[in-house]
């Protein structure tokens, strides 16, 4: 039977350096990235790729307001929307060139997804993720009170927005996801993490200013569709202890005990490795079976257990 992997491609996946950030800089790096990805399924694997999309949403969020003497502004869930459907274009395109140059059949779709989030999530009450544009404190000012965003400043680089990131509860797309993976679509989903939403008194959805972190929703996406693997895709070939110091060790296999004791060590820094790390962590718990990490160009020996850094029960 085909496996299944839920491949979750980070930032340099769509920028490679900070020159290099139009869509047709994007489209190349993708193109990169998706190459990767056609080697996975050439060589029998199911694949359903997520992404994340922080510096796309920042570049929406700029054009917005620059242009706010003219135009409405756009919302946070709608930046989610606009990204996950400008980036899985980036991918579909890029694939479908991949798979026509290999002469493969298949087809890959974008579902643009929501992701449920529980109103009363903590995470709520003390926003702590930085969106958008830096400002002076004197339009940070105006912003708390006349738009009631949370501001903080950032080591003396400015003031910024920060919304909250709650926990992924559900994937409101699940079932149409693992209908179309069961008919041989490679599927593009979650991307930056889902459009977060919540239920109101009468179950109806409703849009929030919020990110989920792409890494947690891809996990939950990957146990909720039972992959075989959840594979996260980054800068680093593996995961290090002593990460940059002298006693750099590189890891091959972790138990769930290892990852959680090595966590809790601080191994893994706040706002790259150790969400990353996390996410693995709550996917094993879930019951999945193994989880990998390591860079584009090793995925396809990554996922034949020659390379990464494995996960495991
Ligand atoms: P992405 O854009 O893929 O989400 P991030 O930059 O958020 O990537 O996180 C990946 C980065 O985490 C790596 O490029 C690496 O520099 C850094 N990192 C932090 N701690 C570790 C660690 N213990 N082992 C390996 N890489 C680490
Ligand atoms: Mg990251």
């Amino acid at each position: 039977m085909t496996q299944l992997a839920v491949v979750a491609v980070g930032g340099n996946s769509l920028i490679k350096d900070e020159k290099r950030k139009s869509v047709q800089d994007q489209y190349d790096a993708a193109c990169a990235s998706m190459h990767h990805i056609a080697d996975l399924i050439q060589a029998g694997w199911n694949v359903v790729v997520t992404h994340g999309n922080g510096p796309q949403v920042g570049f929406i969020l700029r054009r917005s307001e620059l242009s706010r003497h003219e135009l409405h502004e756009v919302p946070l869930d709608s930046c989610g929307a606009d990204t996950q459907g400008a980036i899985g274009y980036m991918f579909q395109k890029a694939l479908h060139n991949e798979f026509k140059t290999r002469g493969l059949s298949n087809q890959a779709v974008t579902v643009v997804t929501q992701v449920l989030v529980d109103q009363n999530d903590p995470a709520f009450q003390k926003p702590s993720k930085p969106i958008g544009s830096f400002m002076s404190e004197a339009d940070a000012r105006v912003k708390i009170e006349k738009e009631h965003w949370a501001m903080v400043e950032d080591a003396g680089r400015g003031w910024r927005r920060v919304v909250a990131s709650p926990k992924p509860q559900a994937i409101v797309e699940r079932d149409a996801i693992e209908h179309l993976i069961k008919h041989n679509f490679t599927v593009i989903a979650v991307g930056g993490g889902g459009i977060p939403v919540v239920r109101n008194e009468r179950g109806d959805l409703i849009g929030t200013e919020a990110v989920i972190d792409k890494d947690y929703a891809s996990a939950l996406l990957a146990n909720s569709i039972r992959a075989d693997v959840f594979v996260i895709s980054t800068a680093v070939e593996k995961v290090a202890i002593n990460y940059n110091k002298p006693d750099q060790q590189w890891l091959d296999r972790l138990t769930l005990a290892d990852a959680k004791r090595y966590q809790a060590e601080g191994h893994f820094h706040k706002g790259s490795m150790g969400p990353k790390i996390e996410a693995c962590i709550s996917f094993l718990e879930r019951g999945g079976q193994s989880a990998v990490i390591s860079n584009p160009e090793n995925l396809g020996r990554a996922l034949k257990g020659e390379t990464g850094t494995w996960l495991v029960p």
